[in-house]
C-alpha cells in the first residue's frame, strides 16, 4: 500500500504538494470515487484518475546516459529532430531529470519515476554537477575569481559559488577548456556565466552528476542505475 498523493507524483505529472491540492480539491479518483482524504493508501491495482485521466503506475527506472550532441531532451519533437527518448530501448514512458541543450553532450539522469526527478531539479537539492567547455578567450584572472564567488546573470540571478579548473589552454586558437562545478541548474547556466564574461562556449561536455560519470558509456549509450546509487542521489 502507497499514499495517493506519493503515487500521484512518482507518476510525473506532479509535485507531491501540487497531488495533495488536487486531492483536496476533489481532482482524483480512485476507482470511480472521488477521494478528498489526504494520505488515503492505494494499492496496486486501484485506478487513479487525476481531472478524468488515468495515471500510469509502472515499475520505477532508472538509467544514466551518455547523451549525444544533436539530441533533444524531450519526448518528441514538432520539428522530427532526435530525441535521447528515440535513443532508448525500454517499454516504461521515461522522461529526463532536467535538461542538456540541444549542442550539449554528456552526463543525464532518464526515469519513470516523477518524485526523484522533482526532487533531483529542486533548487533546495544543491547536486554538484561537473561540465567540460571550451570557450572562445582565455580566463584571465578576475574571470576565475568572478567564477569562485559567483556571477550576476543576465536576470541578475547571482550564481552559488564554483569551482573550476583549467584542463587546457591554447592561445593559438585563442581558446581554453576547463571543468566548472555548479551546485544549481537555472536555464543554460554555464552559457550564461560565459555570456556575463564576455564569452562564448564553443563546446560543453557534463562530466558528472554528484558521483556519476559517464565516461565508461559511449555517445548515446546508457546504463541501468544500481539501487544503491538510486538511494544515494535522493
Ligand atoms: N548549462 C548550459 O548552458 N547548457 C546545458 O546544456 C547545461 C548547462
Amino acid at each position: 500500500m502507497e499514499r495517493l498523493q506519493k503515487v500521484i507524483a512518482a507518476s510525473g505529472i506532479t509535485s507531491r504538494r501540487k497531488a495533495e491540492q488536487y486531492i483536496t480539491q476533489g481532482r482524483v479518483r480512485v476507482n470511480g470515487e472521488v477521494v478528498t482524504q489526504l494520505g488515503t493508501q492505494v494499492k496496486k491495482g486501484d485506478v487513479i484518475e487525476v481531472d478524468g485521466e488515468v495515471i500510469a503506475r509502472e515499475n520505477k527506472v532508472y538509467y544514466l546516459m551518455n547523451k549525444p550532441k544533436k539530441t533533444l531532451c524531450a519526448s518528441s519533437d514538432d520539428r522530427g529532430r532526435q530525441t535521447v527518448i528515440d535513443l532508448m530501448e525500454c517499454e516504461e514512458r521515461v522522461f529526463t531529470v532536467g535538461r542538456l541543450d540541444y549542442d550539449t553532450s554528456g552526463a543525464l539522469l532518464i526515469t519513470n519515476d516523477g518524485e526523484f526527478a522533482n526532487q533531483i531539479i529542486h533548487p533546495r537539492y544543491h547536486l554538484p554537477k561537473t561540465y567540460n567547455l571550451t570557450i572562445n578567450g582565455i580566463l584571465t584572472g578576475s574571470d576565475m575569481k568572478a567564477l569562485k564567488e559567483g556571477i550576476v546573470l543576465d536576470d541578475g540571478y547571482r550564481t552559488q559559488p564554483s569551482r573550476f579548473k583549467i584542463t587546457e589552454k591554447d592561445p593559438e586558437k585563442n581558446q581554453c577548456s576547463f571543468d566548472l562545478t555548479i551546485y544549481e541548474g537555472k536555464n543554460r547556466q554555464i552559457k550564461r556565466m560565459m555570456e556575463a564574461l564576455g564569452y562564448e562556449v564553443r563546446r560543453l561536455h557534463r562530466k558528472q552528476i554528484a558521483f556519476l560519470g559517464c565516461s565508461d558509456l559511449s555517445q548515446g549509450e546508457y546504463r541501468i542505475l544500481k539501487p544503491h546509487e538510486v538511494k544515494m542521489l535522493r
